[in-house]
């Protein structure tokens, strides 16, 4: 086997916390020193400890600790909520992926974005769940698929494994736009898939179509951009008997593997 094959891989998140100063609990990227037992902490905080601050054993005033120095420069970005209490230490590849999903990043509620709405809410990913739930349930569906036959602009909540999704129908002059977007909570993928049939028992015609499911955005851009249903007046006829619209909605996990 080539050198190193055998190695494990370590889920950095369980050893980052611990590349950390015991004091000041900023990462060990600087020079470190050493207490007796072998506790690491910075060197700039020597000065404010007379022992050890975890063993109390008398503090080695001239040993660095060069391998966790060596390992902390690796890990060593903080997460852009640090100061809001994700203590989270990142490599530079992963860093920018964990921002997307820190359970402390704030975000507003998806239905701030609803006219009729206008929630004001602002908290963070991992309270999301519970805001729906407890101000919006009656604007959650109750499986991750549903009928939407109204022809007024509508929109409903989705939670499903653990995600917020938001889909919002929208009809704008001679089209119509339909789409589903997620919060965030999980790092998994999701597909919104939209299928239209005809009314009428004799008619194949039908309409399917499905996206990835995208961050929430503004759903004017998400409009625009054309990751959406689009469908013109003309078309959506077909779908259309006694003023309602033959439409079901359904959001997807796509597998990994
Ligand atoms: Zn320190
Ligand atoms: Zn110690
Ligand atoms: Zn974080
Ligand atoms: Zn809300």
């Amino acid at each position: 086997m080539a050198d190193g094959g055998d190695f494990q891989i370590v889920n950095l998140k369980t050893i980052a916390p611990s590349l950390t100063c015991i004091l000041c609990t900023e990462p060990l990227t600087n020079e470190t020193r050493l207490c007796e037992s072998g506790h690491t902490f910075c060197k700039k905080c020597l000065p404010k400890m007379g022992h050890c601050m975890e063993c109390r054993a008398k503090i080695l005033v001239g040993t660095r600790n060069y391998l966790i120095e060596k390992i902390a420069n690796v890990v060593k970005y903080k997460c852009h909520n640090y100061y809001y209490g994700c203590k989270t230490l990142l490599s530079e590849e992963i860093h920018l992926n964990h921002n997307v999903t820190c359970q402390y990043s704030t975000i507003a509620c998806p239905l701030e974005q609803i006219e009729s709405v206008r929630c004001q809410w602002v908290g963070t990913l991992s309270q999301i769940l519970h805001h729906v739930k407890a101000y919006h349930s009656n604007k959650i569906t109750n499986r991750n698929y549903f009928c939407c036959t109204s022809l007024q602009d509508t929109y409903w909540l989705t939670v499903y494994k653990g995600e917020v999704f938001l889909y919002c129908k929208q009809k704008r002059q001679t089209h119509w736009y339909a789409a589903v977007v997620s919060v965030g909570v999980t790092e998994a993928s999701f597909r919104g898939v939209f299928v239209l049939r005809s009314f009428e028992e004799d008619s194949n015609e039908a309409v399917e179509i499905s996206f990835t499911v995208d961050l929430i955005d503004a759903f004017e851009q998400i409009f625009v951009s054309g990751r959406c249903l689009v469908l013109d007046d003309v078309t959506v006829r077909n779908f259309i008997k006694n003023g309602k619209i033959n439409m079901m909605v359904s959001i997807e996990e796509i597998s990994s593997n």
